[in-house]
């Protein structure tokens, strides 16, 4: 379904990315883990279209991104790391309001938005403005912007970064339920959460794949420790 071919990108002449290739299948929750600065989030911006490689190709269901970008966007849902809101419309007003913009028609309008505030646990907070509301509430109606038309490839940077423990796990729940019929690539740090739901690890070390881990076929203690050991590597050496 997603087929990313040796990407290559530098900022400057400092390189990033160095010659990613990985498939990803529908059903698959693939989570990329590595210490800070690994490349992690240069990774989700070019797949969601933010960045262009320098050198290598993305494509989901056939279809280049750079050839048709306007398709390729509508096919994809992005919750990215700062997660922009327009802090000044309540959270129906906001999430209504980028259901126009990405084209959904009026008529499902309702239907779309009550299924992701029920999905994102946002119901209660709906008529609430987005500026009032704390961090973990903000991280789901970006999550919930993200999934609301059920695109094919979902891609979170750091989803459950500032959530509590019961909406790291309600979060889960929904992306095994999303993952039915959409691909979904998350970065994160939270490994013993993701170990529950993720089907797949992709360890990024110095923006090369260091490994593959495919979760049903390791013991979970086992690659909890590979997997904490590898995002935490550059902090232990006093990189950071
Ligand atoms: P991660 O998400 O794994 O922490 P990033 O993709 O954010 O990693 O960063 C990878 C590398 O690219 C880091 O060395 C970072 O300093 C560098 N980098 C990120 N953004 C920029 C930028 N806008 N300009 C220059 N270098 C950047």
């Amino acid at each position: 379904m997603l087929n990313i071919d040796h990407i290559s990108f530098s900022y400057g002449n400092k390189q990033v990315l160095k010659d990613i290739t990985f498939d990803v299948a529908p059903g698959e929750i693939v989570a990329i883990v590595g210490a800070n600065g690994a490349g992690k989030t240069t990774l989700l911006r070019i797949l969601s279209f933010v960045l262009m490689q320098d050198a290598g190709n993305v494509v989901l269901d056939g279809v280049d991104p750079l050839q048709l970008p306007v398709k390729y966007r509508k096919w994809i849902g992005y919750l990215s790391e700062r997660c922009p809101l327009y802090e000044e419309m309540t959270v129906e007003q906001f999430l209504r309001y980028r259901l126009r913009l990405k084209g959904e028609r009026a008529l499902r309008e309702r239907r779309r938005l009550t299924v992701a505030l029920e999905l994102c646990d946002l119901e209660d907070v709906k008529k609430s403005e987005i500026k009032l509301l704390s961090q973990g509430f903000k991280k789901r109606i970006g999550l919930a912007d993200a999934v609301m038309l059920h695109p094919r490839l979902i891609l979170l940077d750091d989803p459950l970064a500032s959530l509590d423990i019961g909406h790291r796990k309600q979060i889960g729940t929904a992306l095994t339920s999303l993952s039915a019929h959409s691909a979904v690539i998350l970065a994160g740090h939270e490994i013993s959460e993701m170990l529950d739901w993720c089907t797949r690890f992709i360890v990024l070390k110095d923006g090369e794949i260091e490994a593959f881990y495919r979760t049903g076929e390791f013991d979970r203690a086992e690659l909890k420790h590979i997997l904490t050991s590898a995002v935490s590597a550059r902090d232990e050496e006093g990189e950071l």
